[in-house]
């Protein structure tokens, strides 16, 4: 621990806040909207990059999770998430792909302007809002406060909050705090790592003429085979963007690196662009449609599936997802399949996909997202308690979402009461969370997933 080189005495308070949230990802943002929703407490949220969104914008954008998957589309995901899609619908900068990959419907959204929206929602609701801000150490808990030190440029500073969610995706607070926690990688495989990539100039119009996905598909195997290209896998894919002409990949597939080791890292980083720059060729040489385009963008970092999980009060595991268990204590649901990205058994490249059986949803309960070992806060997003299995199910981005919309409205109600995060009243809290519309009952009605299907899911 750092405390125990330097003398944080010396260093400034920048603040005090009632509800401090660390990492302004999916679900770091979602926790401090909801935090700040009944306007009676104070809300910081603290950023270590120069935009808000965490992988959402430094490297996606499909919002997964809002829809099961399969032929009977149900819509299971609301409240704030809808918010935040609905002011991008109101630009045009989304749309619905049906079921196109295995993982359900995805709503489609135009990244560069969810920072936008991000920021936009997050300074209306008047929250302290402070990037390019890391947490590099957490101090003792005393007077029933958390002290939190940041480095900033202008150096370093401490925030003391009452209550902290952890919204991290690496779970630092969780850590730095001394709670348990699962490392990705020491029990199974850890997912693989994956730089995106962005393409323009692409003639869609003769690429579905030429065969689309499945002719892409051919090509990869055939290509991969051959050793043509040298493309790292066999599979990979690739799907329009908000704005003409534009594609989106999730090709590349790093493995058997760290996604907290510096070294690993690095190592990382640099195979992630030369992969990218592998599919560039293939792309531009073998697919119809893809002779004049180039990449134009690649994700701001590699996009990391899962480090830590911090245990939980409760732990979401597999077979609570495959027998569709809706606990009375649940704070959202995932119809999600396990998802594993992976490095098969004989060294290749495999994604291991299991479905929730029936087209099945499952309740996640309160207790995911509160750390055994601590009273004052919750961890959220793809730091939250689950093991490996369950993890690659419940970790697309209307899940992240909703767990930060309930550990916002938790934190004000562990505020209200003067209670723990370990004893917040659930009863309480889904109230509070059907106050805001959040789905909480499996709907019956099926959910209208057409391209432009959103708005009338609101009917
Ligand atoms: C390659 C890849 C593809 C995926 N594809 C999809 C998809 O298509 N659709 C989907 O729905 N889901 C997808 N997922 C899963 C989903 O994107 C993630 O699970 C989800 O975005 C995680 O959100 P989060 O808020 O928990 O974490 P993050 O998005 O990682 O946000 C954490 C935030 O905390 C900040 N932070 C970290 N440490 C500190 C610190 N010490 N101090 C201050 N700030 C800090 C980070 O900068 C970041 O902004 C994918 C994930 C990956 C990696």
């Amino acid at each position: 621990m750092i405390s125990e080189i330097f003398n944080f005495n010396v260093i400034p308070v920048l603040f005090e806040t009632d509800i401090l949230v660390i990492g302004a990802g999916s679900a770091g943002c979602v926790a401090a909207l909801a935090a700040a929703e009944s306007g009676k407490y104070d809300v910081a949220l603290v950023e270590r990059y120069g935009f808000p969104g965490g992988t959402s914008t430094q490297m996606l954008d499909t919002f997964y999770g809002f829809f099961t998957p399969g032929e009977m589309p149900r819509k299971i995901v609301g409240g704030i998430p809808d918010r935040i899609v609905n002011e991008l619908n109101a630009t045009g900068d989304i749309f619905l792909r049906p079921n196109t990959y295995g993982a359900g419907t995805g709503v489609n959204y135009n990244p560069e302007r969810l920072k936008y929206v991000w920021d936009k929602l997050i300074v209306e609701a008047g929250i302290n809002y402070l990037l390019h801000t890391t947490l590099i150490e957490v101090l003792s808990e005393e007077n029933e406060r958390s002290t939190c030190v940041f480095w900033t440029k202008g150096g370093f500073y401490k925030i003391i909050a009452k209550r902290v969610i952890d919204a991290s995706g690496d779970a630092d607070f969780s850590y730095l705090s001394d709670y348990g926690f699962e490392l990705a990688g020491e029990n199974e495989p850890a997912q693989s790592l994956t730089t995106t990539f962005r393409m323009s100039n692409v003639d869609l119009g003769l690429f579905e003429k030429a065969g689309g996905r499945k002719m892409l598909k051919e090509k990869m195997h055939v290509s991969f085979e051959s050793g043509k290209h040298n493309l790292p896998r066999k599979d990979g894919s690739v799907h329009e963007m908000c704005q003409t002409g534009c594609v989106s990949t999730v090709a590349v597939k790093v493995t058997d690196l760290k996604g907290l080791d510096a070294r690993d890292l690095t190592l990382a980083e640099i195979e992630g662009r030369r992969q990218s720059y592998t599919y560039e060729d293939f792309f531009r040489e073998e697919i119809p449609g893809f002779e004049g385009s180039k990449i134009i963008g690649l994700s701001n970092q590699i996009g990391v599936r899962e480090t830590r999980r911090v245990y939980g009060l409760e732990r979401l595991t597999k077979e609570h997802c495959m027998q569709r268990k809706v606990p009375e204590d649940s704070i959202f649901l995932c119809g999600a399949p396990i998802e594993d990205h992976r490095k098969g058994d004989n060294g290749e490249d495999e994604t291991y996909w299991q479905y929730i059986p029936n087209d099945g949803v499952y309740g996640v309960s309160y207790g995911t997202i509160v750390p055994k070992d601590s009273k004052r806060s919750w961890v959220v997003g793809r730091c939250f308690s689950a093991t490996h299995d369950a993890h690659a199910s419940c970790r697309s981005m209307a899940q992240t979402m909703s767990m930060g919309q309930a550990a916002g409205l938790a934190a004000n109600l562990s505020l209200d009461d003067d209670t723990g995060s370990d004893a917040v009243d659930t009863n309480k809290l889904r109230t509070a969370l059907l106050e805001i519309n959040t789905v909480l009952e499996v709907p019956h009605n099926l959910a209208d997933t057409s391209r432009n299907g959103w708005s009338n899911n609101f009917k």
